[in-house]
């Protein structure tokens, strides 16, 4: 029986690296973005590049459709750093302010939807435990929450895959070299885009960001960190 997989591809280093991840196991793999309305576009503006950079790569004959759903709910909602123009600090929650309340809880909710319509009960994201700001909803218990509710809701057997939940970002640098090499590695540093102010200017040797957002400070400090292992 042939095997399918829907991968949460928001065109960052995590999610490139999980649908490599994806590609070496399932032999059908398609993707979905959501644009929530993120106030810098440079990572939904990625995904095509990757796309076309996986399809050249090992398994990447396995590459199915590509979708990308409107979630801008999340912008009406607003109040956060990454939907509105304010700075990235500690809020008064105890959560940074890059925090979108409910947004992993949407995406799962409307990735199982898709999946529901494209007959595809597993789902891939690169939620992690390990470097996560705290937010809750990257949090392993929360996901296991996430399979129960939707299972439950939609009568299907949901499987969520988080290959990433454990690992720290050098391990993941390492994840990606052990699935795709040194090309695919490349094509992570050069075309996927982490930074919280979408920033695409400067070259690092870790690849695209400002440099000095805690996003670009994780991914620098994990790069470093995976190369001299
Ligand atoms: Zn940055």
């Amino acid at each position: 029986m042939s095997t399918s997989a829907l991968v949460l591809f928001s065109g960052g280093q995590d999610s490139t690296t999980c649908l490599a991840w994806a590609l070496a196991r399932f032999d059908r793999v398609e993707t979905v973005g959501f644009d929530y309305g993120q106030r810098h576009r440079a990572e939904l503006e990625a995904r095509p590049g990757l796309l076309a950079a996986l399809r050249k790569l090992p398994n990447g004959d396995r590459l199915g459709d590509d979708h990308l759903l409107p979630l801008d709910t999340l912008k009406a909602i607003g109040g956060s750093a990454l939907t509105d123009d304010m700075a990235i600090d500690m809020g008064a929650d105890g959560l940074p302010t890059s925090f979108v309340p409910g947004r992993n809880l949407m995406f799962l909710t409307a990735a199982a939807a898709l999946g529901y319509r494209r007959e595809i009960a597993d789902l891939v994201g690169g939620m992690c435990e390990t470097d996560y700001s705290g937010y809750p909803d990257c949090r392993a218990d929360t996901i296991q929450a996430m399979v129960s509710a939707l299972s439950l809701g939609l009568a299907r057997d949901i499987r969520i895959h988080t290959p990433l939940m454990w690992l720290d970002k050098a391990a993941t640098w390492a994840l990606a070299e052990e699935l795709g090499g040194a090309e695919l590695v490349k094509v992570i540093m050069a075309d996927t885009v982490t930074c919280y102010e979408g920033n695409r200017t400067y070259a690092h040797d870790w690849g695209l960001g400002c440099g000095a957002c805690p996003a670009c400070e994780l991914r620098a400090a994990g790069y470093v960190k995976y190369r001299t292992r």
